[in-house]
């Protein structure tokens, strides 16, 4: 049987361990932290799949993809771990400013309408009565895609990890991968590890899987990789394909930082039974159904790029990103902080996210990586991509 290592245990490395759990493949996964921390456990878990632009190609493929395997995934994994995943089924809204181009919207309706998916347009009287919190003043439509979803990133990360350990995939926490080294002697590539006792117990792996979101570049196999002295804690690498190494990495994944907000309100905002993820100018307001009624809500994301390649999370940013969800929702100007955060996007430098292919001159050494704004929404399909990879080479 074949022995998959994983590098990385965030949205992406979690959803490919469960997925090949289930192809009866020997698996570990090793992560530096504990699961659903780095750019995880700061996202929003906002799935927009129909309510985005993209309509063909892979780009739409794996939403579409994603969005129908969450609708069965969310049940299996509760099922299996006998624990709720906040999944809110009420699906997106977005509202249209007055610049919007509302007749690429009713093109994208018609489109989606062929592809069997919905999408409604609102005209602000309707969306008054649907969501009576919003202030409509400057808000002349709105798009509502009642098949996209939101999930709790942490939650789900977690259950995946449950749920593959359950089905026999290893993890070990707190292991730091460092990169290769070669034995001259041997003619054997190895994977450096920050733990004796494992690289012991491991010993030789057959696939590789890079899921290390902005610590992906680094473990990219390339020539320098080469001068890293080896030690004993180390995994032997059974190369397919034509071993050649690149001398830059095959992708350069760069952090990009997002900020978001949870607050709280003494009462749910407009209706209650209603209370889709809404969306403005790009600041979601996204409820957290985990409990009800719901008066806890995630306010998000900045979008910050490195300056002179440091990454500072600015204040005036998130003040931005809350005074625009306050404008389009009043009632948030009386709610109550409960913390803040940020957290690190992988983002591919010069090429189209996310990247999941294998890496140049490695048959057996996977990248599933850089996904940048789209993680959550693309774990699933990314998940079957890697399977599917991995089955075809075996
Ligand atoms: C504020 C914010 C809001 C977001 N909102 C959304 C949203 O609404 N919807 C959506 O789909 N996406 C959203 N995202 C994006 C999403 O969070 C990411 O695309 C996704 O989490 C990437 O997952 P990942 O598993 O690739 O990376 P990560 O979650 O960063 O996990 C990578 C893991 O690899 C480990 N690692 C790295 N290097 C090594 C090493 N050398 N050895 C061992 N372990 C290593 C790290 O410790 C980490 O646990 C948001 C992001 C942010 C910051």
């Amino acid at each position: 049987m074949s022995h998959v290592l994983i590098i990385g245990c965030g949205i992406i490395g979690a959803a490919i361990a469960y997925e090949l759990s289930l192809s009866g493949l020997e698996v570990t996964v090793i992560d530096r932290q504990p699961p659903a921390q780095a750019a995880t456990g700061a996202a929003l878990g906002v799935l927009m799949g129909a309510i985005s632009h993209k309509i063909k190609g892979n780009a739409w493929q794996m939403r579409a993809r994603s969005i129908k395997r969450y609708e069965t995934l969310i049940p299996e994994l509760e099922a299996v771990t006998m624990r709720r995943i906040p999944y809110n089924r009420q699906g997106i809204l977005m509202l249209c400013f007055q610049e919007e181009d509302l007749a690429s919207w009713e093109k994208l309706a018609a489109v989606r309408s062929t592809q069997e998916w919905q999408l409604e347009i609102w005209n602000a009287a309707q969306l008054q009565l649907r969501c009576p919190q919003l202030n409509t003043e400057k808000i002349v439509a709105a798009i509502y895609s009642p098949q996209d979803r939101q999930v709790d990133p942490v939650a789900l990360t977690i259950a995946l990890v449950e749920a593959a350990k359950h089905n026999g995939v290893q993890f070990h926490f707190g292991v730091t991968a460092t990169g290769y080294c070669f034995d001259n002697a041997e003619q054997q590539i190895y994977l450096q590890i920050e733990n004796a006792q494992l690289s012991e117990q491991i010993k030789e792996v057959d696939w590789l899987v890079i899921a290390a979101g902005t610590g992906s570049t680094a473990l990219q196999l390339q020539q320098k990789s080469t001068t890293i002295a080896c030690d004993r804690t180390r995994i032997a690498l059974s190369f397919a394909g034509t071993q050649q190494m690149q001398s830059t990495p095959a992708v350069e994944i760069k952090p990009v930082l997002g900020q978001a907000i949870h607050m709280q309100v003494d009462r749910p905002l407009g209706d209650p039974s209603f209370q889709p993820v809404i969306t403005g100018n790009d600041v979601h307001i996204v409820p957290c159904v985990g409990s009800q009624p719901v008066t806890n809500y995630w306010i998000g994301a900045t979008v910050e790029f490195p300056v002179n390649e440091q990454v500072v999370a600015d204040a005036t940013q998130l003040e931005i990103v809350k005074q625009q969800a306050i404008a389009f929702c009043p009632a948030l100007a009386q709610a109550k902080i409960i913390h803040t955060w940020s957290g690190l996007r992988p983002r591919p430098e010069g090429q189209p996210a996310p990247i999941i292919c294998n890496l140049p001159g490695f048959s057996n050494i996977l990248l599933a990586t850089g996904h940048y704004r789209n993680g959550v929404l693309l774990a699933p399909a990314t998940a079957q991509k890697i399977r599917e990879m991995i089955v075809r080479g075996e």
